[in-house]
Parts: C-alpha cells; sequence; structure tokens
C-alpha cells in the first residue's frame, strides 16, 4: 500500500471522529511529502532540531505537532510557528513556554501530558498531580491548555491499555464541564488507535501505520 492508501485507510476507521495527526519522525522529506501530497496536513514530530528543519524545507501550510518530550531550552526554536504542544508535563517547561510565546506575541495550545502507562521510560505528569497542576497553569496567559495527552502501555493486553484509556478519559470528562477550552483528548498510536476511539479519542497520533516500522 502507499502512503495515500494507508492514510485512506486509517481516516476510514476513524470517520469524523478525530483528527489525524501522522507521525514523521525519522521520516524523509520526500516521505512526508507524499502523505502532504494526499492532503494529509498535520505533522507530529518529537525532537525540536528535527521540525526546524522539516518545516524549512516543506510548504508553509503544514500544521506541526510537537509531542515528544521537550527541552525547556528548546521552546524558543519553536515558539513561532508550533500548533500544539502535546507534551507539557511541568511548570517549568510551561513557564519557558508562556515566555517565548509572549515575545513571539503569541498564545500557545497546549495540551497536558498525563502518565497513564507502567512503562518507566514514558515522560507526564503522575495522575494524582494533575489538579494542583492544572489549576497553576491559569496564571500564564500565553499558553491555552486545550485537552490532555496520554501514551498506553506498549503491550498487546489490551484489556490493560482499555483502562489506562478510560483513566485518562475520565479526567478529561471532568474538567470538559468546567473549561470550555477543553476540546482536545490525544489518545491513540498505531497499535492501539481503535482502543483509543472507543474511549473517546479525538486526536490520534499514528506513525508506522502510514509510514512503515522505524528502526528504534
Ligand atoms: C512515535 C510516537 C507516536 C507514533 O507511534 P507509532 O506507533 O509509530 O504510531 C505517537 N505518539 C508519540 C508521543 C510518539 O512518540
Amino acid at each position: 500500500m502507499s502512503i495515500e492508501e494507508k492514510i485512506l485507510n486509517i481516516k476510514s476507521k476513524i470517520k469524523d471522529k478525530a483528527d489525524l495527526i501522522a507521525v514523521s519522525k525519522t521520516r524523509t522529506i520526500q516521505e512526508i511529502q507524499e502523505a502532504y501530497n494526499s492532503g494529509q496536513l498535520k505533522f507530529g514530530e518529537n525532537r525540536v532540531q528535527e521540525i526546524c528543519d522539516k518545516k524549512s524545507k516543506l510548504p508553509n501550510d503544514i500544521e506541526w505537532h510537537m509531542i515528544g518530550h521537550l527541552q525547556k531550552n528548546k521552546v524558543k526554536y519553536i515558539a513561532k510557528f508550533i500548533k500544539l504542544i502535546h507534551s507539557l508535563d511541568r511548570i517549568s517547561l510551561a513557564k519557558e513556554i508562556d515566555k517565548q510565546a509572549k515575545k513571539e506575541n503569541r498564545i500557545i495550545d497546549c495540551l497536558i501530558q498525563l502518565k497513564i502507562s507502567k512503562d518507566d521510560s514514558k515522560f507526564g505528569l503522575q495522575i494524582g498531580d494533575f489538579e494542583s497542576f492544572y489549576k497553576s497553569l491559569k496564571i500564564y496567559d500565553n499558553i491555552n491548555i486545550i485537552g490532555l495527552m496520554g501514551m498506553a502501555t506498549f503491550t498487546s493486553d489490551n484489556v490493560l491499555v482499555d483502562e489506562e484509556f478510560k483513566m485518562i478519559k475520565r479526567i478529561y470528562d471532568d474538567i470538559v464541564p468546567i473549561d470550555d477550552k477543553i476540546k482536545v483528548l490525544s489518545i491513540g498510536m498505531s497499535d492501539d488507535f481503535d482502543v483509543a476511539l472507543k474511549n473517546g479519542s479525538n486526536m490520534i497520533r499514528v506513525g508506522s501505520k502510514i509510514f512503515g516500522k522505524r528502526n528504534y
């Protein structure tokens, strides 16, 4: 299947329930261009340098999403153009995004990344810290929190994945009625987006099911 056919295939499974973010980390300009040519305009990357390099070589109407762990000292390189930061998980980072957004005269949309998985390598805020973290972000005028992001445990155990997605959906459902800016639940990747969609995902981040296996 071509990249275009794979995208169409995923879109037919999503229907209109979710936005598709094509995760293009490690992929070449040509591969991204091919996806773009088929109408895919939203791409996710996890490295600042890679995202800046690709942005400079690809069409201007692409929406770039930062989905990976973000270091404070790199925020300044993406503040001008980033569409959505999925990985806000600590106050020091919020402070820096706010500062750089002010410099660019922007308000940057962000998702709070929650740690829902059992893997210890994954970043994200502990569930128990969510409420106080969420409240403490109110003082940052140039950050706009529009939802939550989570990554499930890397496992073929769909029961566990389902439980983890239900956990983040519960928190999402708690804040939607009290905050009318909340509208994005970014859960689901190549191997678990079907489980995520059943649990109310409205943004999925898919890499290998579009571009093929990565080498890491
Ligand atoms: C790499 C990555 C993805 C996509 O992973 P696939 O399994 O290739 O679909 C999604 N979200 C995040 C945060 C990632 O780092």
